[in-house]
């Protein structure tokens, strides 16, 4: 953020320019890559092998004169792509809403007024201000710069940081890596050099997840397991003499009855909405594969202020050589004062105290606001606690002299110096972390004048920080000196005095760390600050940090050393970004599943290489959130604590629907098998088992996956990246399923076909539809009884139950679904034993969960 003496033409384009140039020139954007529509939506239900061959079977059937049949499979199709349709369209619409809240934004002048507008809006001739870490949003030319670096390697390839000064071209996508400048806008969207060469996909990838491969293959080899069953039904059909149409028909039903294959579309569909539901508790993830990430997290590495922290500060005391003064007041409300032994202070009082108020207010590039009733602050709020403590001290804030030149702060120097012009000659004012500006100053200033700085007199400077460290301060020293000419010189300085700020912890935090840790995650504190402050947040916020390591001794450590050191509760303080992206490192070798947070241009390695790189919408910068794979809208630790849990809800909801779904293929094929050795007529018509298939059993499924987070999920202990979806314990309640509803299929069938096929067939395929939506309860946890779970929790499933028990019953009174399906009328004896034999699968599951006996096993 700059200052506002800085800008020459402080008023930037006026309402009336931005009408007239937006007409000209339109929008700073760039033609998306894709943007589905939504009939490419719409055909892509139609584009499944095993749909294609649908069609081509409907085409057959009709062409054979065999109505009836086609047109079933026609509207089976139709159906199953219409419902396809709805949950990808509203998955598609989720991630789009998303991506829009990802857009980055561009500060300007307007007007005469600094505001953050979204990038597109700008315009040719729009003032815009840089800093550390934006993305520069368009193309322009620099009026004013301090220390300007500018990272082009997206344009040339070159990855070494250039410096820019007044008058050089500035280019859309680069970015800045250090420094600040005014510019303004020259080239916009297309006409910009980046537009020329490079085309912007959409900030949201859609590279499959791990969980998408994963079930890929899987439908995969279910794919050819379901050719060889259905070529094996197929030549038993073609034994009995059935005609060809008919076997032709039974192979492809048998291979649809089979093949899970909407199940990678299913998952896709359940992570965009879990994406979504995160998004409304103010967590972006740019990627789905972060959704499904997130819930194998285990260990959140955060930083401090503004995560743990309100990141208000607010300075309390200030010490000096000889004295030690309290500050009052609250917040960023300047009313409040300065004081020594009680006794108030106004500037001209104490030369001592005002030369750090005069260095706290030069070295800065906060502003302070009034908004109704609340001030606010603008820019760094360490450096708009130091303004405000001026304005306490009543100094002089607007007869400033200029500033001429500045050594920018960096999370790695953690200082900042800036050459003031006076009117008797430069004067180099810097403020920073204690140690870092201790050790550049010689002198001391006292109430008589700079005198030598001794050993004893630095020890002393240093212990007085390390106590207000202890008490949670954040604690910055002030050093000022005479410039010899136009450069600054950080040495031999003479040390002013030190604040100490408070940043009071952020209350809902405590209860998350908790959270985490019931559920098995571990939170190391990173911070750049003092290693006491580390440890009173840490304290205080009850992360159990038993030993707070500092990037001093951290480099000191070997690979074996560190690995040792993470085993236990340690935190890290007064680390530069390159620690954090070792730790992260350290932390995945020992197999962790690590989510870090960052918001410096430093830290996107870190973010990058970490499992979760985690941004802050307010505080981070556009580096940083480009690196991240989620962002926080809140800057909040408590929300990578809930998107955590929206993760474990999400996988263990796939988990469920991918059980459920494989069960009841599993009975649709056990019960074809058994008919087809038995010699029976055929139990199941294949316009039924497409009927199964496609239209019940899918909506049941995208019901479970709405379940609510048992409340365990969040008890148990992160789940290995090594954990698959579908475990040997899941395969066994599987096939118990698969084999208890597919007998129960061929009972019923068997029993009645002393009342003819027709009545046989339909109670069998009816059957087969009930047991497949009763068992859906059981699905809802395998290990908390549903007793336990309320019915209430998940009210869409008990819509899709009574929907698709609706449908069946339809399929056997309504006429055109009789014809369509080939049913007949049940009565209540056949309706009484499809009850019957549903009652175990409702209550059996219930008595193990009961016993615990799922537990731990397929949980
Ligand atoms: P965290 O990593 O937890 O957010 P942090 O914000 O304190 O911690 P840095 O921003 O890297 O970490 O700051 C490190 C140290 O640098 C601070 O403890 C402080 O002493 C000093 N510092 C912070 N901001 C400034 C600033 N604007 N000017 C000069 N020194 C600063």
């Amino acid at each position: 953020m700059a200052e506002p003496h800085m800008i020459q033409d402080p008023q930037g384009l006026t309402g009336a320019e931005i009408h007239r140039l937006r007409a000209e020139h339109g929008w700073n954007e760039l033609p998306r890559g894709k943007r589905v529509s939504a009939a490419v939506v719409l055909l892509r239900q139609f584009t499944g092998v095993l749909v294609l061959m649908l069609i081509v079977a409907g085409l057959i059937a009709l062409a054979l004169g065999e109505r009836v049949d086609a047109l079933a499979i026609g509207a089976v199709v139709v159906l199953n792509g219409v419902l396809g349709f709805t949950q990808e369209w509203r998955a598609e619409q989720a991630m789009r809403a998303l991506q829009a809240m990802l857009s980055p934004h561009a500060t300007v002048i307007r007007d005469g007024q600094e505001r953050v507008i979204p990038a597109r809006e700008l315009l040719p001739g729009d003032l815009i201000l840089l800093a550390e870490g934006d993305r520069v949003p368009a193309d322009a030319e620099t009026l004013r710069e301090v220390g300007l670096q500018i990272d082009e390697s997206v344009l040339t390839g070159e990855s070494v940081p250039v410096s820019k000064i007044t008058a050089e071209p500035l280019f859309s996508g680069t970015t800045v890596t250090s420094g600040h400048a005014e510019a303004r806008v020259t080239a916009i969207g297309t006409e910009t050099e980046f537009g020329r060469v490079a085309l912007l996909t959409g900030s949201v990838e859609d590279t499959p997840t791990t969980l998408q491969r994963e079930l890929g293959i899987l439908a995969r080899q279910l794919g050819w397991v379901a050719i060889g069953v259905a070529v094996l039904v197929a030549a038993m059909g073609v034994w009995r003499g059935l005609e060809t149409l008919q076997v032709f028909m039974l192979g492809l039903s048998m291979a649809v009855a089979m093949v899970p294959e909407g199940l990678p579309a299913v998952v896709t569909v359940t992570l965009a909405l879990g994406a979504a539901a995160m998004a409304r508790q103010n967590a972006l993830v740019r990627n789905l594969q972060a959704v499904e990430t997130l819930g194998a997290a285990s260990v959140i590495c955060t930083d401090k202020t503004g995560t743990l922290t309100e990141n208000q500060m607010t300075v309390r005391e200030i010490w000096t050589r000889d004295a030690a003064y309290e500050v009052t007041g609250s917040g960023y409300d300047p009313a409040g004062h300065v004081a020594q032994g009680g006794h108030k202070l106004r500037w001209g009082d104490d030369p001592v105290l005002d030369r750090a108020c005069h260095v706290g207010l030069v070295c800065s590039h906060a502003r302070l606001s009034r908004e109704g009733e609340t001030w606010v602050a603008h820019g760094d709020p360490t450096e708009a606690a130091l303004i405000v403590l001026a304005h306490k001290a009543w100094a002089p804030t607007d007869a400033r002299a200029p500033v001429i030149a500045e050594l920018p702060f960096t999370s790695d120097r953690k200082r900042m110096s800036v050459l003031e012009l006076g009117e008797g000659g430069g004067t180099v004012l810097t403020k920073g972390a204690p140690e870092l500006v201790i050790g550049i100053c010689d002198r001391v200033l006292t109430a008589h004048g700079p005198a030598p700085l001794t050993d004893e007199g630095a020890d002393a400077a240093r212990e007085a920080a390390h106590r207000m460290a202890e008490r949670g301060f954040r604690v910055i020293a002030l050093a000022s000196r005479e410039a010899s000419g136009e450069m600054i010189e950080e040495s031999r300085m003479v040390l002013v005095g030190l604040v100490g700020m408070i940043d009071p912890p952020r209350m809902e935090v405590a209860g998350a760390i908790r959270a985490a840790r019931g559920a098995g995650i571990r939170t190391l504190i990173i911070t750049g600050d003092h290693p006491a402050t580390a440890r009173n947040v840490a304290d205080q916020l009850g992360i159990g940090a038993k030993r707070i390591v500092t990037g001093a001794e951290l480099a000191k450590m070997d690979d074996a050393a560190l690995a040792e050191t993470l085993s236990q509760p340690v935190g890290f303080a007064r680390v530069s970004p390159a620690d954090k992206l070792r730790i992260v490192g350290a932390l995945q070798a020992l197999g962790e599943t690590v989510a870090m947070t960052g918001d410096g241009v430093n830290d996107a390695p870190a973010l990058r290489k970490a499992d979760i790189g985690v941004a802050m919408a307010i505080r981070g910068t556009e580096v940083a959130k480009d690196a991240a794979d989620l962002i926080l809208l809140d800057d909040n630790y408590a929300t990578i604590v809930g998107a955590i849990r929206e993760g474990r809800r999400q996988f263990d909801n796939t988990r469920k629907f991918v059980r459920y779904l494989l069960s009841s293929n599993a009975g649709e094929v056990v019960a074809l098998i058994v008919n087809t050795i038995m010699l029976a007529p055929l139990i199941f018509l294949p316009t039924q088992i497409l009927w199964m298939n496609l239209i019940t059993d899918g909506v049941t499924a995208v019901a479970l996956g709405l379940e609510p987070s048992e409340k365990a999920q969040m008890r148990d202990p992160p789940r290995a990246s090594t954990d698959r979806v579908l475990s040997l314990g899941s395969v066994t309640v599987i096939m118990a399923f698969g084999l208890y509803t597919g007998a129960a299929a061929v009972l019923l069938f068997e029993m009645l076909r002393p009342l003819g096929v027709d009545v046989a067939r339909t109670a069998a395929f009816t059957g087969m539809v009930v047991f497949e939506k009763v068992s859906v309860f059981a699905f809802r946890s395998l290990r908390t009884p549903n007793w336990r779970l309320g019915l209430s929790g998940n009210p869409v499933l008990l819509l899709a139950f009574a929907a698709m028990i609706s449908l069946q019953v339809a399929a056997v009174y309504w006429a055109p679904l009789q014809t369509l399906l080939q049913t007949v009328p049940l009565g209540w004896n056949e309706w009484g034993m499809i009850a019957a034999l549903s009652l175990p699968l409702l209550i059996v599951p219930e008595i193990l969960k009961s016993l615990g006996l799922f537990r731990g096993r397929a949980a």
